[in-house]
């Protein structure tokens, strides 16, 4: 009998450090998990799918390239300088296609220039086909 109840003792006292390890560890964990998160985040924005750039910026850097008139639905995602794909449309100018696609590859060439490293799709719009209003 006096054996018996020692050992309900021990498993009690056992299973008291039991709970106080999970108590302890739990918050750690979260802690680590958080600060993991953070620093994926941080570094791979892509997974979240972010905006790597404003779109505003995008749009102002557009309508420099002569010939364009309109650009919207700009997004962007990727690490700046390393990799980054960005998705517009854009409204311009001339109605043949071998001069619209001169000024999707101008506008190409001014945001790699300025961003690195950049896939680029472009959906072009004949001029009549869209308002004049800018829309992100
Ligand atoms: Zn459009």
């Amino acid at each position: 009998m006096d054996h018996h109840s020692g050992d309900c003792g021990l498993i009690g006292v056992w299973r008291g450090i039991l709970w106080l390890d999970m108590a302890l560890a739990l918050p750690v964990a979260l802690l680590v998990f958080k600060s993991g998160w953070t620093v994926l985040r941080e570094n791979l924005p892509w997974l979240v799918d972010e905006m790597a750039i404003d779109p505003e910026v995008i749009h102002r850097q557009v309508m420099q390239v002569p010939g364009v008139i309109n650009c919207h639905s700009i997004a962007s995602r990727g690490l700046l300088g390393r990799q980054i794909f960005i998705d517009m449309h854009l409204v311009v100018k001339p109605t043949t296609v071998e001069a619209a696609h001169t000024i999707t590859e101008a506008v190409e060439e001014r945001l790699e220039t300025l961003y690195g490293p950049a896939r680029i799709s472009i959906h072009i719009e004949p001029h009549t086909y869209e308002s004049e209003q800018i829309t992100y």
